[in-house]
């Protein structure tokens, strides 16, 4: 495939942007080579600045659950275009989305809403301080809850990808208050919480890992949370950006039957657009300015085009939970496909899997942390990503992500897929 002009937009925007791109999992730096400039997308394909059609298992990182260009969604949100994009006043649709998610997610019964995943994680960590009057926090290594200090402790994704886990300009005095834990290990954790006694506000956790690859939480791990929060007096976050309308109608609260006490969304809850949000019981979410003590803001937060793009999402889900089993379908057969094919050329991995979020990692032990998803064949990876790039399939660009699957791929891809796997682990 050729990335002539790909490359050249590249050169371009990195004179004029940091790294050429405005976040850095976009760039290549982790597998080498030049991102490809995107130029439209439909369904689950993209169609790039040199003309390649590749498939996407992005998505957007996630949220084109229906697909690129759902037209429901881009109907609601030129509709809405129409009638002016910002008001900084209330609105309609905002208790609209709010009542339907309040009716998809169990345990919750306010939400508020904010323009990332960053945002929605930031602002429960701070209302869980706010709420119990306590500093500490829990965090797993691996987990990203998105890029505010508090969080860029060992964090997944991108952070991993680039080897600065712990970033430069997050000061001491907050990193002190973030307390790591290994994923997975709820003894590390009890261990934790009793030599801090009575100081940690809450555990924030992405009940299915998605930023170290996909790595699941074990059988009773999150029980075993759920637990030690109840005896301590601690608030269980669940980040459920990647997870929420994604693993279940109710997100992996619904899949696990586990209880949070604070749920962080993002990504499909906007349909595409910017949008965050964070929810709970009217009791800790009534904590809140205005009708509480504890700040929390934002200019465009609810912003008309951004609800009415999420409100269509949602409505489409929730009308039609069959999509659930359906992308679950799609991934378990793309699942065995892949293990075939690899097992097929003698190729050495692990693949972990949740409904619709899939990984491939190049080494053969059990991944279950961010050790050993760390443990991956790197070199392999590169290889794999670029050959699947050849043949028009694109992943992300680091072993530290998920891949996401959505309702517009067909079986028809998903062989073309498989056979280009074929294709490239025989060259690994
Ligand atoms: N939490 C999780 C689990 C995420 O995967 C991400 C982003 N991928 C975030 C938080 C941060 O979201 P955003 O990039 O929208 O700020």
């Amino acid at each position: 495939m050729i990335y002539k002009r790909s490359s050249a937009l590249f050169a371009e925007a990195e004179k004029v942007i940091p790294g050429g791109v405005n976040s850095p999992v976009r760039a290549f730096k982790g597998v080498g080579g030049t991102p490809i400039f995107v130029k439209e997308a439909k369904g689950a394909y993209l169609f790039d600045e040199d003309g390649n059609r590749l498939i996407d298992y992005i998505n957007s990182w996630g949220p084109m659950i229906l697909g690129h260009a759902f037209k429901p969604v881009v109907d609601a949100v030129v509709e809405k275009a129409q009638k002016g994009t910002s008001f900084g006043m209330p609105t309609e649709i905002e208790t609209k989305i709010a009542e339907l998610a309040v009716s998809m997610v169990p345990n919750i019964d306010k939400i508020r809403f904010v323009n990332s995943g960053t945002e929605a994680c930031m602002s429960a960590v701070r209302l869980a301080r706010g709420f119990t009057g306590k500093d500490k926090i829990i965090k797993f290594a691996g987990c990203y809850h998105g890029h505010s200090d508090s969080f860029l402790i060992q964090a997944g994704s991108g952070a991993s990808t680039f080897g600065t886990p712990n970033s430069p300009g997050v000061t001491k005095g907050t990193a002190k208050d973030t307390l790591l834990a290994n994923y997975n290990d709820i003894e590390n954790v009890k261990a934790i919480i009793e030599a801090n006694k009575n100081e940690i506000a809450c555990i924030i956790i992405e009940p299915v890992a998605g930023n170290m690859g996909c790595v699941p939480p074990k059988e009773s791990f999150l029980q075993g949370l759920r637990s030690v929060c109840d005896q301590n007096n601690i608030l269980l976050i669940f980040d459920e950006v990647m997870t929420g309308f994604r693993l279940a109608k109710g997100g992996a609260q619904e899949l696990f039957g586990i209880k949070a006490d604070i749920v962080c969304f993002g990504k499909v809850i906007g349909g595409g657009l910017p949008v965050g949000a964070f929810a709970a019981s009217h009791e800790i979410m009534d904590y809140l300015a205005p009708v509480g003590p504890v700040y929390q803001a934002g200019t465009l937060s609810g912003n008309p085009l951004a609800m009415a793009a999420g409100l269509a999402m949602l409505t489409e889900l929730n009308n039609n939970v069959s999509i659930f089993d359906s992308i679950n379908e799609k991934t378990e057969y793309l699942h065995k496909g892949i293990t075939k094919v690899l097992n097929d050329n003698k190729v050495v991995h692990t693949i972990n899997r949740v409904g619709s979020m899939i990984s491939v990692h190049f080494d053969k032990g059990e991944v279950y942390d961010f050790n050993t998803a760390g443990k991956g064949n790197n070199d392999t990876f590169k290889k794999f990503f670029h050959g699947l790039l050849n043949e028009g399939i694109y992943i992300a660009p680091s072993a530290f992500e998920t891949w996401f699957i959505t309702e517009a791929l067909t079986f028809e891809d998903l062989d073309f897929t498989i056979n280009a796997i074929n294709k490239v682990a025989k060259a690994l």
